[in-house]
């Protein structure tokens, strides 16, 4: 059975995707706008021998999600395992905040958790089958960081949100964890001052998207079967 990775054209994502890739799970590429980059991704995937799809669709557009989920369940079945990884950030102070910039952050990374995995559920409790659901949260969901209120908020209700999910689908043997990256090489924070950013690391390093999909494998692996509800961080001790 499939696993869907969202955000899997670049960064963290496609990590996770590579990663899962070579443990064995046929995968399911999700991503926005960057096809070339998502198509790189899935022919790392087959050059190592893997399986991989392309699956493009916004995760913060309800009704887009649902069509593109609803119809690649019903041609090629349900998924095994889903993770939540598409993800950004607007930061800005919260006086001068953008309507926006809130909107943008809640929309995809809070309200994703909902629209991607309302429709993977029920077709996986009826498979039967077990599964994974892993999320992608920060340590910004529990540590207070200046400029990014919008996105403290939009991780921290992963956090919660991925408690109760776990409670409502430990019978059906799906779990449900999340993973809490600190600073990670990625698009995503090439604008920060990197020195500046290594002073508060207590590793002195900035991590890499290998070191959080080893996290990921992990919790897809049968030695996590009875791990749920839990939020795993992977941050060289930042916090
Ligand atoms: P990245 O390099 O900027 O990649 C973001 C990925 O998300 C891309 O594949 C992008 O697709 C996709 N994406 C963005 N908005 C989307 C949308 N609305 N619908 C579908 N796909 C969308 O980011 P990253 O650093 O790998 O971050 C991945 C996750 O880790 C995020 O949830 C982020 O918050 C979290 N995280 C990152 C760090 C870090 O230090 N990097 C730390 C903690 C947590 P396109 O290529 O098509 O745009």
């Amino acid at each position: 059975m499939r696993t869907l990775v969202t955000g899997a054209s670049r960064g963290i994502g496609r990590a996770i995707a590579l990663d899962l890739a070579r443990s064995g799970h046929p995968v399911v590429i999700n991503y926005r706008e960057r096809h070339e980059d998502a198509d790189e991704t899935a022919e790392l995937i087959r050059s190592e021998g893997g399986q991989a799809t392309l699956l493009p669709f916004d995760v913060s557009d309800r009704s887009a999600t649902l069509a593109a989920i609803s119809e690649d369940i019903k041609k090629n079945g349900p998924y095994y395992g889903v993770v939540c990884n598409a993800g950004l950030r607007r930061d800005s102070a919260f006086p001068a905040m953008a309507d926006s910039a809130w909107d943008d952050v809640i929309g995809t990374n809070l309200d994703s958790f909902y629209n991607v995995l309302k429709p993977c559920t029920m077709p996986m409790i009826r498979a039967k089958s077990g599964g994974r659901i892993v999320s992608i949260t920060s340590t910004a969901g529990s540590v207070g960081v200046r400029g990014q209120v919008n996105y403290s908020a939009s991780k921290a209700g992963i956090i919660g949100a991925t408690r109760s999910l776990a409670l409502e689908l430990a019978k059906r043997k799906i779990t449900v964890n999340a993973v809490a990256p600190g600073f990670i090489e990625t698009e995503m924070t090439q604008d920060l001052d990197s020195e500046a950013v290594r002073q508060i690391i207590p590793m002195q390093r900035i991590g890499k998207p290998e070191e959080v999909s080893g996290t990921v494998v992990f919790l897809f692996s049968k030695k996590a079967a009875y791990m749920t509800g839990q939020t795993l961080s992977v941050n060289g001790g930042v916090a």
